[in-house]
């Protein structure tokens, strides 16, 4: 007993010192890497206007995008996924932003319909598609991985045109979607207020491309190349520089509201008490996980910076939680091996956190995707 008494002092001591240090160490977190990804390319032509193929018009977009970046803020660094007419698989594209560590990744595409009036701007971010327009438009992006030959094992069986395919992402687990849909607004007010383009707004759909990134990620419709008027408007080079400068200023924009609310979580920092973060490690090492090896959880916040366990910030919840994953401190409440329990925990969590989502963690705090751990709890 006495020794584990000291063991457990000396793991106190230990997270005292990692905190201490980790805080007075801990930088102003800021937008230093962006993903600009064209879409299509080589033998994928994407969609088809009358004079131009939707791979051509993106890539010029991307590129000019790019410029604009890198000349207007050079403490970024721009990535492209293609800077040339070449295939890349869409799996590719999302592991050139997870290997980079980029902050945000833009993907861009001209939209198509059978309609030849629809027109106008779309931005979206990952979710489940809420109406049929937005599911036609992500089968259409992914039918990209038809020119992939070994497309079925690597997109583990997901046929781009099958309604079940897209459930997956009904058990989606983004944490990145809150910052994805803000830049996506960003991206759509540019669009209709400085571009003066129709914005058709910010829309969610399951798009493979966006899939596995592990930062905010957007994908943007920049307009219809089976609109005859629009198709015109995105050959011309003006046409062009318009939409690549909206998306310009909507990075910026985007940028420096992340920024500013990193510098209100710092001063917050200053205020902390080292010894109310050890306890909340501390209550979390020694939760009974008994009943089961699976987890459900609410997640509520992450911040590049800790917060203490008694801040107001909690108020009201019970079992928070807090870790650690890449630069991130990511804030749980609630804990439950009952799926259908942490659905009713999330909507009372709502009415104070409106984008809490639920996490899955197995006995070890490690993420497993929600689909998985209800089909484990089901066995
Ligand atoms: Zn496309």
């Amino acid at each position: 007993m006495r020794c584990r008494l000291t063991l457990l002092m000396l793991i106190f001591l230990n997270f005292c010192l990692i905190s201490t240090s980790s805080a007075q160490k801990e930088e102003k977190y800021s937008i230093k890497t962006i993903v600009i990804d064209a879409g299509h390319g080589g033998k994928d032509d994407g969609a088809s206007g009358k004079k131009v193929k939707e791979k051509e018009i993106v890539l010029a977009i991307a590129l000019k995008l790019g410029t604009y970046i890198e000349e207007n803020l050079p403490d970024v660094k721009v990535i492209y996924t293609r800077t040339k007419d070449v295939f890349v698989p869409l799996d590719e594209r999302a592991d050139i932003a997870n290997k980079n560590k980029a902050d945000l990744f833009i993907s861009i595409h001209c939209n198509g319909n059978k309609n030849p009036n629809a027109y106008g701007t779309e931005t979206y971010a990952m979710g489940l598609h809420k109406t049929d327009g937005n599911f036609e438009v992500a089968k259409m992006e992914n039918s990209a991985i038809l020119f992939e030959e070994d497309y079925s094992t690597k997109y583990e069986g997901f046929d781009p045109n099958s309604a079940e395919s897209y459930i997956i992402f009904s058990f989606l687990q983004n944490t990145f979607i809150e910052q994805s849909l803000n830049y996506a607004s960003f991206v759509e007010t540019e669009f209709a207020t400085r571009a003066l383009r129709k914005s058709r707004g910010v829309k969610q759909a399951g798009f493979l491309v966006l899939w596995k990134t592990t930062m905010p990620s957007v994908l943007v419709e920049v307009g219809f190349l089976t609109n005859p008027q629009e198709e015109r408007y995105l050959i011309s080079s003006e046409g062009q520089e318009y939409i690549a400068s909206a998306i310009y200023r909507a990075f910026k924009n985007y940028k420096s509201t992340i920024e500013e609310k990193s510098m209100f979580v710092t001063k917050l920092n200053t205020d902390l008490k080292y010894e109310t973060i050890v306890s909340s490690y501390d209550s979390v090492n020694t939760t009974n996980y008994s009943e089961s090896d699976i987890f459900f959880k609410v997640q509520i916040a992450s911040s590049t910076n800790s917060i203490p366990s008694d801040s107001e910030f909690f108020k009201g919840f019970e079992n928070i939680e807090e870790y650690k994953f890449d630069q991130y401190y990511k804030y749980t409440v609630g804990s439950t091996s009952s799926f259908e329990k942490i659905v009713d925990y999330k909507k009372i969590v709502e009415e104070k956190f409106p984008d809490a989502f639920i996490i899955a963690v197995d006995q070890n705090k490690n993420l497993i995707p929600i689909n998985e751990a209800i089909n484990k709890i089901n066995k």
